[in-house]
């Protein structure tokens, strides 16, 4: 079969990671890509796994080096999706990236026949709720996420489909529907 690139996007604490790290723990099939940042670890973090930590001077070299598919700055740190990663993956399963919606738009154009997913919240009520409860982000930083909710969610009609995380299981199925070509937005 065929094997795809998946975009994932959509505003923190909406559910991505949990979606992405089930689907690919299901399906032998299909990886996520490992991205590089330049933030620090969040406790259990591993590198190679959750990212490729790496000092901004490390960073700054790969920029020059042409060697990522795209990459930007949040948060005072910069993320990157790294091009040997997804090519080399592509060979054999199909691609997973959980990058934000500039990225997935950057991505896109460097990959065309990337598949754009957005994962939206079923409210903003319940999104602050599972920030929160996540308990990885100071009140300020889920702040400043939360400052980038509206503008998101206004660029759901650049996305190639839009999966609601209300019941997470359904959201997966979606997902893995996605991944196989035969998902029909509802
Ligand atoms: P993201 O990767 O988008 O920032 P996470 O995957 O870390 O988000 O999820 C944020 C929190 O929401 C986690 O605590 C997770 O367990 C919870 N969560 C994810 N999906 C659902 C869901 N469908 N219903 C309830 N809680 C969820
Ligand atoms: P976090 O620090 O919560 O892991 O990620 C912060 C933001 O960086 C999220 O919006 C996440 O989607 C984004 N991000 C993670 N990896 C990449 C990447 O490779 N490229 C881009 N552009 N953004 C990324």
């Amino acid at each position: 079969m065929e094997h795809r690139l998946i975009v994932v996007s959509g505003p923190s604490g909406v559910g991505k990671g949990t979606i992405v790290k089930t689907l690919v723990k299901r399906r032998a099939d299909v990886v996520e890509s490992v991205s590089c940042t330049t933030r620090l670890p969040r406790e259990g973090e591993v590198h190679g796994r959750e990212y490729y930590f790496l000092t901004k001077e490390e960073f700054s070299r790969r920029i020059s080096e042409d060697d990522f598919l795209e990459y930007d700055e949040h948060f005072g740190n910069f993320y990157g999706t790294p091009k040997s990663f997804v090519r080399e993956a592509l060979k054999e399963k199909s691609v997973v990236l959980e990058i934000d919606v500039v990225g997935a738009l950057n991505a896109k154009k460097a990959f065309p026949e990337s598949v754009l997913v957005m994962i939206a919240p079923p409210s903003v009520e319940e999104l602050k709720r599972r920030l929160s409860g996540r308990g990885s982000e100071t009140a300020e930083e889920i702040e400043n996420r939360l400052s980038r909710l509206d503008y998101e969610l206004s660029q759901r009609d650049k996305y190639d489909y839009v999966i609601v995380n209300d019941d997470l299981e359904e959201a997966i199925q979606d997902l893995s529907d996605i991944v196989d070509g035969r998902y029909s937005q509802k």
